[in-house]
């Protein structure tokens, strides 16, 4: 068994993401992997669910003739489909002894430091209960600007939340695909992964492998180790946490970021961009420095002192994301400028900067 498979039985905690293809249709999938996730839970490991459903299941109790196009029919059908969602869930697991907590979260929430760890120490709590977190984005109020994009950046950025080791995604594919061959292992996630999984999605994940291959990317920077597996499979998520070669294994990454930087690089949106000259490019990149107003060569956006921005060389290129000490007009009054306080020019202080 290669040694990045066996580590994955020693996983203490696991986020375990399940699409709403895997749910909607069929109870019995439910009571099967409620079966399957109770086998892995108790003494040296927890589980955080998220689960889809709620739109697909909700488009089904109100009668709608097909998923909705419009953002307000497709947040009515989530409301009325996450009780179904939960009960079927509570259904599942009742016989298994599990108590189960919904958690319904937006992309503002995590963007927001102190919401972001109310619903850590949350989540904490629940497993301190042994109950079972089963988390889903609170459709109902998160339109576009406030989305995480889908159910696998939510269940990314749950990952340094709840500093899970594993992230399993399950989706209806064997994992990811080299034509007609699944992958068992990918180490490098942009060389290996990204060619194979289609358009680039940006950050912003819209269902599909390009998605779960975003999804791992950041998955993987947070330290974990991440599973695409079909779910329909029987015995998968055990086959899995027993190193077996099922599904895809995304490696984690060598170049670790702690969760502060990873918030900054993955949770926060960014509100603008700083064009960096070649000099400050290596300043930071080479010898570890704070971004100067002196080596900014323009600023674009509409950013405020504390929101995210990206940092681009002079080609576009992104090298950096941080957060701005200036807001964006501030920043345009000082690039180029040397000053003689050095604390009055730091555009964006080493602290707060991810390098890539
Ligand atoms: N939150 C959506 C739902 O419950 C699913 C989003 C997704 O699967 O990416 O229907």
């Amino acid at each position: 068994m290669p040694p990045a498979r066996s580590q994955l039985a020693r996983a203490r905690r696991v986020v375990l993401k399940i699409g709403s293809k895997t749910l909607s249709q069929d109870r019995e999938a439910m009571r099967r992997i409620a079966a399957e996730i109770q086998a892995l839970r108790g003494p040296g490991r927890e589980i955080v669910l998220v689960s889809s459903g709620a739109i697909a299941l909700g488009v089904a109790k109100l009668g709608m003739r097909g998923r909705p196009r419009e953002i307000a029919r497709l947040q009515a059908a989530a409301a009325a489909g996450q009780t179904v969602l939960m009960n079927r869930w509570e259904e599942a697991f009742a016989p298994l002894g599990v108590t189960v907590a919904q958690v319904l979260l937006t992309h503002a929430d995590l963007a927001d430091r102190a919401r972001g760890n109310n619903a850590r120490l949350a989540l904490s709590a629940l497993l301190a209960e042994g109950a079972l977190p089963i988390i889903n984005e609170n459709d109902t109020v998160a339109v576009e600007e406030i989305k995480f994009g889908d159910n696998d950046q939510l269940a990314s950025m749950v990952v340094p939340l709840v500093d899970a080791e594993l992230l399993v995604l399950l989706s209806d594919v064997e994992g990811l695909l080299d034509g007609a061959t699944r992958v068992p292992l990918v180490v490098d996630v942009e060389q290996e992964a990204r060619p194979l999984a289609g358009a680039s999605t940006s950050g912003v994940g819209t269902g599909g492998m390009a998605s779960k291959v975003e999804a791992a990317r950041r998955a993987t920077l947070a330290g974990a180790a991440v599973v695409v597996a079909d779910g329909r499979v029987h015995g998968v998520l055990e086959a899995i946490l027993a190193g077996e070669d099922v599904g895809t294994l995304f490696a984690p990454s060598a170049r670790r970021i702690g969760a502060r930087r990873h918030w900054i690089a993955f949770t926060l949106r960014p509100r603008g961009a700083l064009v960096l000259d070649p000099g400050a490019v290596d300043a930071l990149s080479k010898r570890g420095r704070s971004l100067l107003a002196v080596g900014v060569l323009g600023v674009r956006g509409d950013f405020r002192k504390g929101d995210a921005v990206t940092i681009v060389d002079v080609t576009g290129r992104e090298v950096a994301r941080g957060l701005a000490r200036l807001s964006a007009s501030d920043a345009t009054a000082m690039a180029g400028r040397a000053t003689d306080g050095e604390e009055d020019a730091v555009v964006v202080h080493r602290d707060d900067l991810v390098l890539w």
